[in-house]
């Protein structure tokens, strides 16, 4: 699609990341889209073609990345949008979001709740439910990346990136079967209170959390998508769990090297270049989704680390 909402995101060689683990590192910097995350590539796409098909709402549950990748949507595609937020969700996420133009309704104390209203109320109004990460046309947006990344360095022997609900995870999948890469492997990282994936992997069945803690709560999925969980067992899918320390260490060592602020979410990812170089030993060209997020600000990620430090 030639109006696609997304933009193409630069593909960058580290040479200090790469220098320091013996491989060469590159990193597909999603946290430089408009929204601030990989979002919006597949929210775009959904968003885009609900609009083709007469959709006159947007009605979103999330309180964050994907609630403000609905909103730039409405916006630009000129659609009433409504977001669900749960009440955890910041005064300064929830500004950011109306000034995209939507509607901010604060409902539930924990996502299930938000979700079941956004719903509810998106059958009343006939509107489009915008699903966080849970939908084919999601996939299939978020897997331009993976078309991004072929065209300027081939094929990679492994792809990084973290795992919420698993929709990056799907359209990265998705991206590599269409271009017949099955031996890219891909690593599949979670934080250790929002590793959906890696229980479900490990019971051989969809497994649902009874809560979600830590810092990272991008990735709070209590449940992934059904799709995540089966085509990483038709993949080679390496399932990591990390700390929230090593996520925020790698937040900040990121911030100084690249002179970009992530959400600890990504550093979970960016954790395996810094930290867990056992993970990809044979792998030697490998890329790492930078895929970024909004709800952090660095005064936050000190003051994670301090108390982690304090608690050690
Ligand atoms: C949404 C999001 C994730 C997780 O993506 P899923 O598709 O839910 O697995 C990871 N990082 C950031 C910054 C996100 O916004």
């Amino acid at each position: 699609m030639s109006n696609e909402l997304h933009i193409r995101t630069p593909l960058i060689e580290s040479l200090s990341l790469g220098q320091s683990w013996g491989k060469r590192v590159f990193l597909k910097m999603e946290n430089m889209q408009p929204t601030g995350s990989f979002k919006i590539r597949g929210i775009g796409l959904l968003c885009q073609t609900g609009k083709a098909q007469g959709v006159r709402r947007l009605v979103s549950s999330s309180g964050g990345n994907a609630g403000y990748a609905a909103a730039y949507a409405g916006r630009k595609l000129n659609i009433p949008t409504t977001v669900f937020v749960p009440s955890t969700t910041s005064v300064e996420l929830v500004r950011q979001i109306e000034a995209q133009g939507s509607e901010v309704r604060i409902v539930g104390d924990v996502w299930d709740e938000t979700h079941e209203a956004a719903l509810r109320f998106s059958q009343e109004m006939e509107a489009l439910y915008v699903s966080p990460f849970d939908h084919p046309l999601i996939w299939q947006g978020h897997s331009t990346i993976v078309d991004e990344i072929i065209q300027e360095i081939g094929q990679p022997d492994a792809i990084v990136l973290s795992v919420g609900g698993g929709g990056l995870l799907c359209g990265v999948l998705q991206g590599l079967q269409r271009h017949n890469l099955s031996t890219t492997s891909v690593i599949a990282v979670e934080t250790e209170g929002t590793a959906s994936l890696a229980a479900s992997l490990k019971a051989g069945e969809l497994v649902t959390l009874d809560k979600i803690t830590g810092v990272a709560k991008t990735l709070g999925a209590k449940t992934v998508a059904r799709q995540a969980f089966e085509w990483s067992r038709q993949h080679p899918v390496q399932s990591v769990v990390v700390s929230d320390a090593e996520a925020i260490s790698a937040c900040l060592k990121f911030a100084d090297d690249l002179k970009c602020l992530v959400e600890p979410a990504c550093g979970a990812s960016l954790s395996i270049a810094y930290q867990h170089h056992e993970v990809l030993e044979s792998a030697r060209r490998i890329v790492i989704i930078v895929c970024g997020g909004i709800g952090t600000s660095l005064e936050m990620l000190q003051t994670w680390r301090n108390s982690l430090e304090a608690a050690a």
